[in-house]
């Protein structure tokens, strides 16, 4: 193990500071990361969140630790409000494309592991399901029913807010104020069977027409939707584990429900270090489905939404997330990502040196410094931006080297190798495949055709010119004309 291990430092949302990251169990990480709900394609800002978190695993591995990364996928519970209210998204998705919940719940975690896999994300150690956790989310409700704080009204089974916060801190998390919350809420609609607004349901009571039910002792119902997260982190992680993430949507209410429950059942906080990733917008605006201002990661490989100038690979869209902290909000423009399309090529060429640079006798430079610069930066809550930059500056070294003004030994030529390998491919997850220089092909034959075509055009010659616009495009490929020229993407 690493001597960089000690300086990790994590910032906890819980505490609000930076944290030295010492794990319960010596070398060992217990990691939980809530996964997508399953009932539509996976977003992009999801994808952003996904693509933080498997940076941290890759980190803390690389760390040298034996991490166990346990995301769910949410297939069962998922109401539409956080009020309890509305109806579960996957039957509702099923009851509109008139299918089964089970065939909206495979569909979509296909879709979501072969984008993820895109991205070149790792794969969770454990990928558990609510539907496969049950009897589990069953028993938690007992031990919390037990504890005396949850009751139980005609078949639901709600957690009681105000009496756990008598000797707890609900909103411990978030930093809300109980009082405040219960200040700032409506009133009760008539039919609800809540005590009070706060609280939340651990069990539903399924109405007939509900497809996705389970046999319980409150009659048949299916989970809250907080309660699957409590249940299968605790079974594979214990009462008490290291890191639980997510995005910064799910900080409230989802997480400090998860930490009610936990506490509650117990009587321990389940979590030393609650990390959030941040969104991503898109052209400086919250990406939502309902106003059509939204990306699906298909049409960024494929180039095909209006808001693209083209298609961009998803090493480079991972270059372009990695560019952020994670932390930070992120705004996906099509100028951005071809800003980091750039980078991302200067960084890939400048690796590529790496293996026939000149070899000296002597080093003129101290590469060590280089080296730990990167740990540096990781250390420091996972700041990828940084550790790019640092990268740079090992890329301007390496022209240095290449031109003759800097000189390398074998030993530190290796060693440099070794560790910026380390970091892009193994830390960063980038892929330098050789589609790259496909692509590359792919961009000069293409150039050539738009030169023609302009060519035509200059000499009036139309039907040339729509000839190859409209080949190229029954061939899937589609050319735009923008202000700063003609580009090209696959079209949808
Ligand atoms: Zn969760």
């Amino acid at each position: 193990m690493s001597d960089a291990t000690s300086s990790l430092h994590i910032y906890n949302s819980l505490s609000g500071k930076k944290e030295q990251f010492t794990p319960i169990e010596d070398k060992h990480v217990g990691m939980y990361v809530c996964g997508p709900t399953v009932y539509s394609n996976v977003h992009l800002g999801n994808c952003r969140t996904f693509i933080s978190f498997d940076l941290v695993y890759r980190y803390l591995k690389h760390l040298g630790y034996s991490v166990r990364y346990v995301r769910n996928i949410t297939d069962a519970g998922h109401l539409e409000h956080d009020a309890d209210e509305g109806e579960d998204r996957i039957s509702k998705k099923a009851r509109l494309e008139r299918i089964e919940p089970m065939e909206v719940v495979q569909r979509y975690t296909v879709d979501f592991h072969q984008t993820l896999a895109a991205f070149n994300t790792l794969p969770p150690n454990i990928e558990p399901t609510a539907t496969g956790h049950i009897i589990e989310q069953i028993e938690i409700v007992k031990g919390i029913l037990a504890s005396g704080l949850a009751y139980e009204v005609s078949g639901s089974v709600y957690f009681d807010v105000q009496k756990y916060n008598e000797s707890n801190n609900y909103g411990i998390l978030s930093g809300r104020k109980l009082e405040d919350m219960i200040h700032n809420t409506r009133s009760l609609s008539r039919q609800s069977d809540k005590r009070s607004p706060q609280d939340f349901a651990l069990w539903k009571k399924a109405e007939p027409q509900h497809i996705m039910r389970w046999p319980s002792p409150w009659g048949d119902g299916f989970p809250g939707w907080h309660l699957e997260c409590t249940a299968m982190s605790t079974k594979y992680l214990g009462e008490q584990f290291d890191i639980h993430g997510g995005g910064m949507d799910l900080k409230f209410p989802h997480h400090e429900c998860e930490i009610a429950q936990a506490q509650a059942l117990n009587q321990k906080r389940p979590v030393n270090t609650w990390m959030h990733a941040n969104m991503l917008t898109l052209n400086g605006k919250k990406m939502a489905k309902s106003t059509g201002k939204n990306i699906l990661p298909n049409e960024l490989f494929s180039g095909a939404n209006p808001v693209l100038s083209k298609a961009f690979s998803p090493d480079v869209a991972r270059f372009f997330m990695l560019h952020a902290h994670y932390r930070s909000i992120l705004d996906l423009s099509s100028d951005a990502l071809e800003a980091a399309e750039k980078g991302y090529k200067r960084l890939i060429q400048g690796i590529e040196l790496l293996a026939d640079l000149p070899i000296s006798d002597k080093s003129s430079t101290d590469i060590n410094t280089h080296i730990s610069s990167y740990f540096d930066a990781m250390n420091d809550d996972f700041n990828s931006p940084v550790l790019i930059a640092q990268l740079f500056e090992t890329v301007k070294l390496i022209h240095r080297v290449k031109q003759g003004e800097d000189t390398l030994s074998k030993s530190d030529l290796e060693k440099l190798h070794k560790a910026v390998h380390h970091f892009v491919l193994d830390v960063l997850g980038l892929t330098l495949t050789s589609n790259q220089s496909e692509d590359t092909y792919l961009d000069k034959a293409l150039s050539v055709l738009i030169e023609m075509r302009e060519q035509a055009r200059a000499n009036k010659d139309f039907a040339t010119a729509d000839r190859i616009r409209d080949e190229l495009l029954a061939k899937g490929i589609q050319l735009k004309d923008g202000k700063d020229g003609t580009t090209y993407g696959l079209s949808s």
